[in-house]
């Protein structure tokens, strides 16, 4: 037993999903005259056995992980395609005109606000990070540098402002008081209004071992049916969901008052029962993914290895939180992976914490002609396949570092 409660229901915790051992905060990038001691954290997921809610216990506070935040949107194009068909759907779709109001919680540098300011709709972005919410305004978008919750919204709410629909993409995974975060949406909507959220998909995560995707950052992994619990606890009623390819296999569920009286589409139970059938709703559906992370460890491991023995030179491409669980968790550090470079200049002369690897920007690898680069962000693997495709110039190859270390042909 342990002295964690579960973040939704608050029963105690003592089903281990995966145990990745100590692990440092995922995006605190370290730099490189930096010589202290970095803070190391248990990274161990637990499963709820009365509400199902796999989780991380959280260590640290909000404040501290989220105050700087080295991730701006706007350095992947997938992103911005993505997030540029999404504003196209929701105006058609919720009929938005210059009268509405759109709200972004975590709306980070404003690319996706960017969209619906464009069509001339009002928009209101809340992001706490102070460094890429100031991004967003200075290029226009008005932003709230505040962390998200009812007293928020209530504020919000008594000022006249209420949505018409509420954005929050990757960011319900990251929220450390679920329950206040869920019910400050509740507020914030119009009794009509419509609130959209993506997040990762639990069941891919346990399907493609993307184990990777467990940092401390990261709260939560969710199922449909626990976001369905949790929501209707606060009087949300999901009445839409679709799976999006993002982030390895994303889900996009589309919520409403339940007072609204909307009714839930057939593609909601769909997707229940593919959670049903995969076991997502009891502890012996994750009884053999602890065995499948070390099998993936081993693979990455094996293939570092190999390369060395035979001589050949490995670098990184990104430097993304993943990166920070998957190098730690394999005990990689820069003897294995030389470098690893990444297009956000945030980034750049810093390095990865815990194992310390060097972060330079992408020419590097056009200087050092590395035999293999790993592309840590696999989830844009085909996006920076295309913009290293230079690599093929000396015969360099393209590796997936999981679940199975493979060599990646750019499609
Ligand atoms: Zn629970």
């Amino acid at each position: 037993m342990t002295e964690f409660g579960c973040r939704f229901c608050g029963a105690p915790l003592s089903l281990v999903v995966v145990d990745l051992g100590m692990s440092p905060p995922s995006n605190r990038l370290i730099s490189a005259n930096d010589d202290q001691p970095e803070p190391f954290f248990p990274l161990r997921v637990y499963f709820c056995e009365r509400c199902h809610l796999v989780q991380l216990p959280q260590f640290q506070t909000a404040a501290d992980i989220f105050s700087e935040y080295p991730y701006f949107s706007s350095y992947s194009k997938a992103w911005l395609a993505h997030v540029d068909a999404y504003a196209r759907m929701a105006v058609k779709r919720f009929s938005l005109s210059p009268g509405s109001l759109v709200v972004e919680l975590a709306s980070n540098d404003g690319s996706l606000l960017k969209c619906f300011a464009e069509a001339s709709i009002p928009v209101l972005g809340i992001e706490p990070a102070r460094n890429v919410a100031r991004a967003a305004s200075s290029a226009g978008i008005p932003t709230l540098t505040e962390f998200f919750g009812k007293s928020l919204a209530a504020q919000l709410a008594a000022d006249g402002k209420r949505a018409d629909l509420i954005v929050a993409n990757n960011v319900l995974a990251h929220a450390p008081d679920l329950r206040d975060f869920v019910a400050g949406v509740q507020e914030l909507l119009k009794p009509q209004g419509v609130a959209t959220f993506e997040f990762p998909h639990l069941l891919r995560l346990i399907e493609h071992v993307e184990f990777d995707t467990i940092y401390h950052e990261h709260f939560s992994y969710f199922s449909l049916e626990c976001v369905l619990a949790i929501f209707a606890a606060h009087g949300l009623t999901i009445f839409d969901v679709q799976e999006v390819p993002t982030h390895g296999g994303s889900l996009r569920v589309y919520a409403a008052r339940t007072a609204s009286g909307r009714v839930p589409s057939d593609a909601c139970s769909m997707v229940l029962s593919a959670e049903r059938a995969a076991g997502l709703d009891r502890y012996a559906g994750y009884a053999d993914f602890g065995q499948r992370v070390q099998s993936a460890k081993q693979s990455f491991r094996a293939f570092l290895q190999d390369s060395a023995a035979q001589g050949k030179r490995v670098a990184g491409y990104g430097a993304p939180a993943k990166a920070t669980t998957l190098l730690n968790y394999c005990g990689v550090k820069s003897d294995l992976v030389s470098y690893t470079v990444d297009k956000n200049p945030h980034k750049q002369s810093k390095m990865i914490p815990g194992v310390r690897i060097p972060i330079f920007a992408p020419e590097k690898i056009f200087e050092t002609k590395p035999d293999y680069v790993v592309i840590f962000p696999w989830n844009i693997k085909d996006e920076i396949a295309q913009q290293m495709a230079g690599i093929a110039q000396w015969g360099g190859r393209f590796v997936v570092p999981i679940p199975v270390a493979t060599l990646y042909l750019a499609s």
